[in-house]
């Protein structure tokens, strides 16, 4: 008798990877199961501010059940988003295209004619996403734009293309409309307002997240979303190389105690739990699916990302209005900037932000703390919490040149009971200082006060919300752990789709490329017979 599953296709995570594939599977007319370890929202339970804990940090085992998870290693500091939906529920909205260079670098060149394949790939996902350049421009904008007037790069300013609905031209913001992108099969959407508050959750149904999209559609096809679950085991089900399907252990990510393990059994599975989250379920269940490449945990890329920012101490600015991401320079061939912000209110970030001093290791420290004696006031004010929103000029800068990190698990002196997922190898880069250059001189020339991470001054540790890799494409096992069709190397029916699968430093926001990839790993899938 052939055996008979719970799903055809189990995805695990329903960030923008597994969204993709959970629609187009359901699509194809498979059943489909979607396992999520966060909570599902609506824009009534979002929280007003940063300073809400429980209902902003993903924190279970501290009884903290919101969204956004900073998840500090060795080499870096990773934030990422832990909902339904994924990190579309707490992302800033930025879909930017990178540079077509990064085709013919990293892993996956060669594997594919990809200048000719993505384009349209990247079409689909903007329009699935509803991207529009961004209409609202801030005094984070403005400000950003005169900073790079003063410095001779006032030519490359940009306003942002992100996934957030606008309405008509000339509308009241906050204008109630039925679905306004998919021919009223869609959910309706408000206006923006311009609150800033993206990356606390959208509470004006402006954002376009995964939920009002991809997802939306899975669910409206049959998927079935398992909310607040979460696979801790993964293993063949007959054959081991998984031709007769897998067998997932599930269990409730919210619970303390009874935490309701029991099996689920899905033909084929398509791993979507972000990069770390995907390579860390791989890296625990190698002895299940030993054949899985040595590579796994490799290549795990920042984006060469560093975020620093200028604080405008007082009244006269307002940085916190506009949209999460309004727009971004180009200060020279490799380093991007973009001005960031957080929700009037939303100063929680402003208890890690110190005064900047540039320099390195030890030296940067004493830098920094001699500034301290010298300048208490200025010290003071920039690691002052309160008004860090309102006053604060985020910049988030990116590089295209390259730097990798392995990840691993081990046990560790301080945690003996488990292994723990770790980060090694050599440091990337936290000073960018061509940015540092430019930050420290916007600051002196506009009247603020130069800003960035604690973490990085005394632990050297960059923050990154851009963790891609440990997982990427490859010719064979010895130089990836998946195929250019995103096949797990050595297995039947194990496919990974998400940021984990991406093989090279896209220097840009990752989203849309990840949302293009799956819309394409998604075509090689045949419609169920
Ligand atoms: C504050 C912030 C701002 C950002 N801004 C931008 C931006 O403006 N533009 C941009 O392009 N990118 C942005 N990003 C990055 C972006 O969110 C990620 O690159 C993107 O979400 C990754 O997509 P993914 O498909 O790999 O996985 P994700 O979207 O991260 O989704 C993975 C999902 O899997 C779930 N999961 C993990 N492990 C398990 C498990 N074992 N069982 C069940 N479920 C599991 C997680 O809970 C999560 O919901 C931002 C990120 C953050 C944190
Ligand atoms: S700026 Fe405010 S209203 Fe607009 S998308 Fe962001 S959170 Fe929603």
């Amino acid at each position: 008798m052939a055996p008979t599953y719970d799903f055809d296709y189990v995805v695990v995570g329903s960030g923008f990877g597994g969204s993709v594939s959970a629609c187009r599977l359901a699509e194809k007319g498979y059943a489909v199961g979607v396992i999520e370890m966060g909570k599902r929202w609506t824009e009534a339970d979002f929280p007003k501010t940063t300073w809400n804990l429980r209902k902003w940090i993903w924190r279970p085992g501290l009884k903290l059940f919101g969204f956004y998870n900073m998840r500090p290693f060795r080499h870096v500091m990773i934030l990422c988003g832990n909902a339904v939906g994924g990190g579309s529920i707490t992302y800033a909205n930025t879909m930017l295209v990178p540079p077509t260079s990064v085709w013919t670098e990293g892993s996956w060149k060669g594997l594919a004619d990809w200048e000719r394949e993505m384009p349209a790939h990247y079409a689909t996902a903007r329009r699935m996403l509803g991207v529009a350049e961004n209409r609202i421009l801030g005094d984070a904008d403005h400000m950003l734009k005169r900073m790079a007037d003063d410095q001779g790069v006032g030519h490359t300013f940009y306003k942002t293309d992100v996934a957030v609905y606008f309405g008509a031209e000339g509308e009241a913001p906050g204008t109630l409309h039925p679905d306004p992108y998919f021919d009223g099969e869609g959910p309706p959407r408000k206006s923006c307002v311009g609150c800033g508050g993206c990356m606390v959750g959208c509470r004006f149904n402006a954002k376009n997240t995964l939920d009002k999209n991809y997802l939306y559609f899975a669910e409206k096809r049959g998927a079935k979303v398992l909310a607040e679950t979460r696979v801790v085991d993964l293993r063949p089900l007959g054959a081991e190389d998984g031709s007769d399907g897998y067998e997932l252990t599930v269990e409730r990510s919210t619970a303390w105690l009874f935490k309701q393990r029991r099996k689920i059994t899905a033909r084929q599975v398509v791993l979507a739990a972000s990069a770390l989250g995907t390579m860390d379920l791989l890296l625990r269940v190698k002895r299940s699916l030993p054949a899985v490449s040595d590579r796994l945990g490799h290549d795990v890329r920042t984006n060469s990302e560093s975020i620093v920012g200028v604080r405008f101490p007082g009244n006269q600015h307002d940085m916190s209005k506009g949209i999460a991401i309004g727009s971004g320079i180009h200060i020279d061939p490799f380093t991007h900037i973009e001005a960031v912000r957080y929700s009037r209110g939303s100063d929680v970030l402003g208890l890690i932000a110190t005064l900047f001093v540039a320099g390195k290791g030890w030296g940067r420290i004493a830098a920094w703390l001699w500034s301290g004696l010298r300048h208490p006031i200025k010290f003071f004010r920039a690691a002052w919490p309160f008004g860090f929103a309102r006053q604060t000029l985020i910049f988030l800068v990116m590089q295209t040149i390259d730097a990798t990190l392995k990840f691993q698990l081990r046990r560790r002196w301080w945690w003996p009971f488990t292994r723990l997922l770790c980060s090694a190898g050599s440091r990337i880069p936290t000073n960018i200082p061509a940015a540092n250059t430019f930050t420290e001189r916007a600051a002196a020339t506009f009247g603020g006060i130069p800003i960035t991470s604690t973490s990085e001054i005394l632990f050297d540790l960059p923050m990154t919300a851009h963790c891609i890799g440990g997982c990427v494409m490859g010719s064979d096992a010895e130089h990836g752990v998946i195929d250019a069709q995103h096949r797990v190397f050595g297995y039947t029916g194990l496919y990974v789709i998400d940021g984990a699968a991406v093989g090279a430093n896209l220097g840009v926001n990752p989203s849309l490329t990840i949302t293009a990839l799956a819309e394409r790993a998604m075509t090689f899938i045949p419609p169920k017979s």
